[in-house]
């Protein structure tokens, strides 16, 4: 049973063919550069070379006529014919509280979804351009929609609330949403099984790491509060995004600056975070390079970056009552050991005995605990997979 995964952006398309009975990934890519010049598909089929295709994409259905193309190709391709694609997911970024979980797209569906279009104005016009590139082409194939926002829906109130007049929430929906929802989803239930309790007894803490990154708190299987907010930019620092900040620093930087928001919007999600506050990149293999070079900014940032992450862990735990596992996710989570190192030391006091040498050892795209066996407390490195989320949630409600 196949199902094609979408992931839309602005100017970006990244799909996904997977083969659910199987567990495997058959081909994957990118349209990118979509309405611009210098327009490329990129298609990898799963144990061959990757192709590259240089040819205008003027929007996401030329987009995915390409991809399809590709896909159904006699000599490149991977299957026979669009047929043998049961249903497609689609990831989508915001659910706002219509949708706490995935949802079947239909016609009412997507109005709603347009309903939520202020609410994020960068990426759910993007995602709704390849729903709708989709059913162009695809016609009556079945797509479900899975949202970044659907698992924190169970938060309490008390954790999306801001203490700002309670009409903001319920005339203009300002709350915190959190996003990642897939990823924390896929790793806490993963944890759940390295843990081997029943999931309505497990605390755990998922660190998902990445460009983006985010924290979330989970206990008995949901998420109960998660660092990002009504938008992506709060919480932890990340690649060029400042997290938290004080508020009152907006409106005195538009006041110094003489700045549109526009402008305090681009400082924030664009120039700031571990770019912003290093000099250096916004990578972390380039930030360690640095660090070891004796750049003091790029050790600053490392040490804002870890200590904001330490700071979130106590307070999850705090909230949690305690924690039975500390989950690392995403590019940093999984990769960099330092930032784990820099993070875990000092937590004995959480129950964590953390094994240095396991960590410094610790192998690429595998689930690994970095606890001593006696540790009350585990940390996991766990991969994420995204894909298998939305691919899972796709079978079940198109009830393949
Ligand atoms: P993601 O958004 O999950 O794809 O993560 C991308 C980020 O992960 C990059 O910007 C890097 O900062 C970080 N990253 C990826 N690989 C490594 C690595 N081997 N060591 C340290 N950081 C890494």
């Amino acid at each position: 049973m196949k199902i094609l995964i979408i992931n839309a952006g602005s100017s970006s398309l990244k799909y996904q063919l997977t083969s659910i009975d199987e567990n495997k990934t058959i081909a994957k890519g990118l349209c990118e550069r979509i309405g611009l010049a210098g327009s490329a598909l990129i298609y990898k089929p799963t144990g061959r070379d990757a192709y590259e295709f240089k040819k205008q994409m003027n929007d996401h259905t030329e987009a995915m006529k390409m991809v399809l193309g590709a896909l159904i190709d006699p000599t490149i391709g991977v299957i026979s014919g669009m047929e043998e694609i049961c249903a497609v997911g689609h990831r989508l970024v915001h659910g706002g509280e219509k949708f706490t979980g995935s949802a079947l797209i239909t016609d009412e569906m997507l109005a709603t979804m347009e309903e939520l279009t202020e609410l994020a104005p960068l990426h759910n016009p993007a995602n709704l351009m390849g729903v709708r590139a989709c059913r162009e082409i695809m016609g009556d194939i079945p797509m479900v929609g899975v949202f970044d926002t659907a698992f924190h829906q169970t938060m309490p109130k008390k954790a999306y609330l801001y203490a700002i007049p309670y009409e903001a929430y319920t005339q203009m929906r300002i709350r915190r949403y959190g996003f990642h929802g897939t990823s924390h989803l896929y790793v806490s239930e993963r944890a759940v099984a390295l843990l081997n309790k029943p999931a309505e007894n497990t605390k755990i803490i998922t660190c998902h790491l990445g460009n983006g990154s985010s924290i979330a708190a989970v206990n008995g299987g949901k998420s109960v509060d998660t660092t990002m907010g009504f938008t992506p930019l709060e919480g932890l620092p990340m690649g060029s995004r400042c997290g938290d900040i004080d508020p009152a620093i907006v409106t005195y930087l538009m006041d110094k600056n003489n700045w549109n928001t526009s402008e305090v919007c681009a400082y924030l999600n664009k120039q700031s975070g571990m770019c912003g506050l290093s000099g250096v990149s916004p990578d972390f293999r380039d930030l360690w390079v640095a660090h070891n070079n004796g750049n003091e900014r790029a050790t600053a940032a490392l040490e804002v970056f870890c200590y904001k992450v330490k700071r979130y862990i106590g307070a999850y735990a705090a909230v949690m009552n305690g924690v039975d596992a500390i989950v690392f996710t995403a590019g940093i989570g999984e990769n960099d050991s330092g930032v784990r190192e820099w993070v875990m030391k000092d937590m004995e006091y959480l129950g964590v005995d953390f094994n240095l040498d396991l960590n410094r050892k610790c192998p690429r795209g595998k689930e690994v605990e970095l606890t001593n066996p006696n540790s009350r407390t585990k940390v996991f490195v766990i991969p994420t997979d995204e894909e298998m989320v939305i691919a899972r949630d796709t079978a079940r409600i198109a009830k393949l």
